[in-house]
């Protein structure tokens, strides 16, 4: 399996299958947004919710939380993105363009070769008016990360859910960033979700809690399908850490473009803490239970992006592959994160098979994700499904209607094996678990 794709047949394949389109495309479509289709939506829901049962349901130290978009303005003082959360901007005097100066050679432009200023900072937040007046007392901001809203809630959380520390708080939710140089499809763009968590520990003991997180995320993609060898670690230089990071690691994938961040893992110290304790006046610190001694936790800070891991997984899963002299694309998602989990696909519309096959799946969609489709020849169908990444395939056939049995094809090794429609949900459940196709056995009963 070809370790890269090119990103076009990707953008390609999530148009023409429903994923992600243009926003606004009828109008021309705005630059670098986009918006998830019916499998888009389905895929999305299943990585949030893979990384909310790893990371809040299977564990009893850490706790979710949703906080609101706009925020006190006090907090991004506080945090430092006011002055810190910025880039420096060089303009092209002909042709006003501006890039980030770390990404042009010398003093051309790159787009007129005009002559262009020297850097300015440019922050990165998107600013709003709050109420009916617009001026310098009525603006706010748009979240550029969730985390803002965890710390200044993390006296709320720790009396409420009656846990001591350790503890994480976790969250899901857009974040905005109004990005210089957004592009490579949804790798980065200006309005996108991040998955986060605060977890909050004894100062002294948050290098083994790193190192522990570090692990943890890096294995959660692997257990979701992504090939190791496209993941690596990168610790950042003291040069290139965030003003309030005292440590951090980057999980980077080999995207289409080349190694990129997925996921950054921080060691946040007691920086955000302290400040919104200064500056709120609030104080901000745990006592411990046992020993009664008091002290501001330090953070750690898993900090991934929804869409971007999305895009890692769909690459990874991408392949072409020759089956009888005929080119078959395919996703090999992972069954979680797969939009359909299960098919049903009479072999024609036809009268007598209709009837059957809608009780089919009215049988299996209570349970998964399924998908009824009866137009076009059954080889086109199998080759839809096999691109949106569709574990199981439920044909129902004329035999079907004399033995009540349908035939189930798998994806990923094109198997057949021959079930029993009474009693179907229960195999496919077990199959999208992961247990084996018996194929030989039940596929020879068939040909009997
Ligand atoms: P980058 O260096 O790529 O801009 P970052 O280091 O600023 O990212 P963080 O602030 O650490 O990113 O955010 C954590 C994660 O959120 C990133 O690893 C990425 O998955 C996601 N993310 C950040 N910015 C964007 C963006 N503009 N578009 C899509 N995802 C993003």
């Amino acid at each position: 399996m070809p370790a890269k794709v090119d990103m076009d047949k990707i953008v390609s394949l999530c148009k023409r299958r429903g994923f992600i389109f243009p926003s606004s495309e009828i109008y021309g479509g705005l630059a670098s947004c986009w918006d998830y289709g019916p499998m888009g939506v389905e895929l999305k829901r299943n990585v949030k919710e893979a990384w909310w049962k790893t990371m809040v349901q299977d564990r009893d130290d850490v706790v979710g939380l949703d906080t609101s978009i706009m925020m006190h303005p006090g907090v991004w003082a506080a945090s430092g993105h006011i002055d810190n959360f910025t880039d420096p901007l060089v303009e092209c005097k002909s042709c006003h363009l501006r890039w980030r100066a770390d990404a042009v050679e010398g003093k051309k432009c790159p787009q007129c070769s005009g002559e262009l200023t020297e850097p300015r900072m440019f922050n990165l937040m998107f600013k709003t008016f709050m109420g009916p007046v617009e001026g310098e007392g009525s603006i706010v901001y748009l979240r550029p990360e969730t985390a803002q809203g965890i710390f200044v809630n993390f006296e709320n959380v720790v009396t409420t859910s009656r846990k001591k520390l350790p503890l994480g708080i976790a969250q899901i939710g857009k974040s905005f960033r109004n990005e210089i140089t957004p592009g490579n499809f949804i790798f980065r763009t200006r309005e996108f979700e991040h998955m986060e968590v605060e977890y909050f520990v004894k100062p002294g003991t948050d290098e083994k809690w790193l190192d522990y997180w570090v692990k943890e995320r890096f294995d959660w993609y692997v257990k979701l399908g992504i090939k190791k060898e496209n993941l690596r670690l990168r610790q950042h230089g003291k040069d290139e850490l965030a003003h309030y990071a005292r440590d951090c690691y980057d999980i980077e994938y080999l995207f289409p473009m080349g190694w990129s961040e997925l996921e950054g893992i921080a060691n946040r110290g007691d920086f955000d803490l302290t400040q919104h304790a200064k500056c709120s006046g609030k104080e901000l610190s745990y006592r411990d239970a046992e020993g009664g001694e008091k002290y501001v936790p330090y953070v750690i800070e898993p900090s991934a992006g929804v869409d971007r891991s999305i895009l890692a997984f769909l690459v990874d899963a991408y392949e072409e592959e020759d089956v009888e002299g005929e080119k078959r694309t395919v996703l090999h998602l992972h069954h979680s994160l797969a939009p359909i989990k299960v098919a049903v696909l009479p072999l024609s519309r036809n009268e007598k098979l209709t009837p059957l096959a809608k009780e089919v799946f009215r049988q299996l969609c209570p349970k998964f994700m399924t998908d009824y489709d009866d137009s076009q020849s059954i080889g086109r169908r199998y080759r839809r499904q096999d691109e949106i990444g569709t574990p199981f395939c439920v044909t129902i056939d004329f035999e079907s209607l004399e033995d009540k049995q349908v035939t189930i094809r798998e994806r990923d090794s094109l198997a057949q094996i021959r079930v029993p429609i009474e009693g179907l949900e229960h195999v496919v459940e077990a199959k999208l678990k992961g247990e084996a196709f018996d194929a030989s056995t039940l596929w020879a009963t068939r040909q009997k």
